[in-house]
């Protein structure tokens, strides 16, 4: 008989993971990743961080030596752009070849949202989701450049701060009526607008931009919806990502925001499962698509397990964070429907209380590590901290971290 073979389409962080985790878990078969950039699985979160500064070189946001993979038994076809997927025949195309697999996991993450139109074709026009669009906007961090960021979200704030660190002239413009609406309550994102002001940023909030003029084809100045003119050199767009599910769509796999699976990571069609970015997962009776690497790392390692014969539910408590300036932010547990939000203070920082219905679901913490950690392990464990109890003086979260339950 012909030796197993699983495929994974897709050579982000979840693929890496979900390779390594079946091995590790005794798989012994083929396994080949397929990966439609020239690089092997690499780190996205410093594409906005550390190496956008050319603080890092390239090795260093490889997840593993090229030769660990080879170690590990593990082909990696990179350039190799997967065009096509029937699950009756259990095939792939990819560049024009037929490619059979047993098992097949989908890790094909998410895509930059279109560029407004206005922008396509304009030289200094910039996105941020790929090592190659990092090294393409490296060029523009120079101090005295005026450079217009478009979206205050993660990517558009950590660019800012790099940029303005570096010395160029900085303004973002968000479309919704306040930086990091998507993820984070008004409190959060008015103390990271304060951290921006600081250094000398300029927000524009609930503006979206109305006309570009371009100079010999390159941007030169935009114009916003309430008359605003901005001269710039540079343009980054980071108005966020939309789920790559195109492929298992055209197979006639259910999708809806992302590739619908199941607690196993199963999605619709036999043989096939989804992990990461790209994948819709039921979390507390609702679909829930995370962009995070945390999720990619660990819905893709449950994911194994299943392949592997040792089902298991994944049922996360979901964790971010993001570096500006000299601050870090710290997220955990997702503040979904809060109608509540209590302000802490600590020697350390501060943090954001999110509660439901007076039961606490997530926290920010801004440089204050310690109450990040606790509160990751009070959601982990289960243990409900009431707004009452929050809000009580003297009320110290690490301390009741390690209270046992009642
Ligand atoms: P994002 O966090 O979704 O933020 C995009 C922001 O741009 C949203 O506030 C969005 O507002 C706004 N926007 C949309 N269209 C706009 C327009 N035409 N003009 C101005 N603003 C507009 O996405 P992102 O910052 O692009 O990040 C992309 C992905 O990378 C996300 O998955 C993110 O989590 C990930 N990432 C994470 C980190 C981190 O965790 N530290 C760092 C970098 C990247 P609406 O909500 O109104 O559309």
């Amino acid at each position: 008989m012909e030796q197993e073979h699983i495929a994974i389409v897709g050579a982000g962080q979840a693929a890496a993971s979900l390779a390594i985790h079946l091995r590790h878990g005794g798989y012994g078969g083929a396994l080949t990743l397929y990966g439609d950039e020239g690089h092997p699985p690499y780190q996205r979160p410093p594409l906005s961080k550390a190496y956008l500064k050319r603080e890092w070189t390239v090795d260093r946001l490889y997840l593993r030596p090229e030769e660990f993979w080879s170690g590990l038994g593990v082909e990696l076809k990179m350039g190799a752009r997967v065009t096509g997927l029937d699950p009756a025949a259990r095939t792939l195309e990819v560049e024009g070849r037929v490619v059979s697999w047993n098992r097949l996991a989908l890790a094909t993450g998410t895509r930059p949202r279109p560029l407004p139109p206005e922008f396509s074709g304009l030289k200094g026009v910039y996105e941020l989701r790929s090592l190659a669009d990092a090294e393409r906007l490296q060029d523009e961090i120079r101090p005295g450049r005026r450079l217009l960021v478009l979206g205050g979200g993660y990517v558009g704030l950590e660019t800012a701060a790099v940029a303005a660190k570096a010395g160029l002239t900085v303004t973002v413009v968000e479309r919704a009526a306040r930086i990091l609406e998507r993820v984070a309550c008004a409190e959060t994102s008015d103390a990271i607008r304060a951290l921006h002001a600081g250094h000398g940023v300029r927000i524009l909030e609930g503006r979206c931009v109305a006309g570009v003029e371009a100079h010999g084809g390159a941007v030169g100045a935009v114009t916003l919806d309430d008359g605003t003119r901005l001269e710039v050199d540079a343009v980054l767009v980071g108005i966020g990502v939309l789920p790559r599910d195109e492929l298992a769509r055209a197979a006639g796999i259910a999708c809806d925001n992302g590739i619908e699976v199941d607690v196993h990571g199963r999605t619709s069609a036999p043989g096939i499962w989804a992990a990461g970015d790209c994948a819709a997962f039921p979390l507390a009776g609702m679909p829930t698509r995370l962009e995070s690497v945390q999720n990619a790392v660990d819905q893709a390692e449950c994911v194994a397990d299943d392949m592997l014969g040792r089902p298991r539910a994944y049922a996360p408590v979901p964790w971010f964070w993001s570096d500006q300036y000299d601050m870090k932010l710290q997220i955990v547990g997702l503040n979904r429907g809060y109608d509540a939000v209590l302000r802490r203070r600590s020697e350390r920082g501060e943090s954001l209380w999110y509660f439901r219905e007076g039961r606490m679901i997530a926290v920010d913490a801004l440089n204050d590590a310690r109450t990040y950690m606790a509160a990751k392990k009070l959601l982990e464990g289960g243990i409900v901290i009431s707004r009452d109890e929050a809000s009580r003086e003297g009320f110290d979260p690490v301390a009741r971290m390690r209270q046992p339950a009642v």
